[in-house]
């Protein structure tokens, strides 16, 4: 008999964004549930600070994937919800890096535990996209500069190159590419194929809101180069778009941790 035609739904998982590494960017709400969990599934994006905040006597399960390396497949990953979360009396939350619905494969897990008759709530959380902005201090619209922005993967389905990149060749348009860094060469030269120029600023935004936070920067001509440069660190998003070129003059995080190193010094 198929768990579905049960007359009672069964189970309940919290589906939670943990943001992207600052535990004190995490929703009230989100954090509420990381600290009441009995079982919790996790991936290698959480940082190391939200991971603390799990209750010592839950269960704690890393599911992730890092740099290719699949720890589990997403199928396994889907079974193993449902199978905490089937018995019942356990609060199950699956914990994902940024948004669980912004390239993290929530969706997926969503029609699993829908298939299974297992109740869920989706809590959002701040996606790379938006924290490379305010802390990399780069506004993804702006006047004069940028009407709009796109946040893509930047390689397809099985790791595959993605080739219309001109498409997204857009004036006035700010690009946020996921996933993107092992591929940035192909990116920009799709992108100057579609007619974008080779002069348009590009940044990429390493550890956004994490102490170890870089942002570099270039043209895109040069995007490819700047992929290469030492100071880039997983995670990183890569942005296109003239609204990069306020990064310099708007910069607060790099002036903050300067800072914070001085009153260290100071008083340490
Ligand atoms: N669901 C996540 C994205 C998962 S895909 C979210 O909403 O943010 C993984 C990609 O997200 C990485 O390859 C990188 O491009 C980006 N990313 C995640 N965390 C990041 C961070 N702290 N800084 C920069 N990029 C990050």
């Amino acid at each position: 008999m198929s768990l579905i035609s049960l007359p009672n739904r069964i189970g309940r998982v919290a589906i939670v964004g943990a943001g992207p590494g600052d535990p004190e960017l995490l929703t009230v709400k989100a954090l509420g549930l990381i600290q009441c969990a009995d079982v919790v599934l996790h991936d290698a994006l959480v940082s190391e600070p939200i991971l603390s905040l799990i209750h010592p006597q839950a269960e704690r399960i890393a599911v992730g994937k890092r740099c290719g390396r699949h720890s589990m497949s997403q199928e396994e990953i889907n079974r193993l919800l449902v199978a905490k979360a089937a018995s019942g009396d356990r609060s199950v939350v699956r914990l994902k890096g940024g948004d669980p619905l912004m390239f993290g494969r929530g969706g997926e897990e969503m029609q699993a535990l829908r298939e299974a008759g297992i109740d869920y709530e989706v809590v959002p959380g701040v996606t790379a996209a938006t924290a490379c902005a305010s802390y990399g201090a780069i506004p993804l619209t702006h006047r004069t500069l940028s009407r709009g922005v796109t946040f893509v993967t930047g390689h397809g389905m099985g790791g595959e190159p993605i080739a219309d990149w001109h498409r997204l060749a857009l004036s006035h348009h700010t690009l946020v590419i996921y996933m993107g860094v092992a591929r940035a060469g192909s990116i920009a030269a799709g992108l100057m194929a579609g007619g974008l120029s080779a002069e348009t600023p590009v940044a990429i935004v390493s550890r956004a809101s994490q102490p170890q936070q870089q942002v570099v920067t270039g043209r895109l001509a040069g995007l490819e180069q700047l992929a290469k440069d030492p100071r880039v660190q997983t995670p990183a998003a890569l942005i296109v778009g003239e609204v990069v070129s306020l990064h310099h003059s708007l910069d607060w995080f790099s002036a903050d941790l300067l800072g914070s190193e001085v009153v260290q010094q100071q008083f340490g």
